[in-house]
């Protein structure tokens, strides 16, 4: 999601949890959304025991 502030600066939010960019320490842009660090740190912990029982 992009929006545009007054001053035209453009604000990325994450499409999973909506934290601007201003609140994360990273913003991860995809082709259609945007995905925050934090969400990418939950979705590896839910991935890896997955992962794991696959091997
Ligand atoms: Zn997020």
């Amino acid at each position: 999601m992009r929006l545009l502030t007054k001053k035209q600066h453009v604000i990325c939010y994450c499409d999973f949890c909506g934290k601007s960019q201003d609140e994360v320490a990273k913003m991860i842009d995809g082709k259609h959304a945007f995905i925050c660090n934090f969400c990418v740190d939950e979705a590896q912990k839910i991935i890896r025991p997955q992962l794991a029982l696959v091997k």
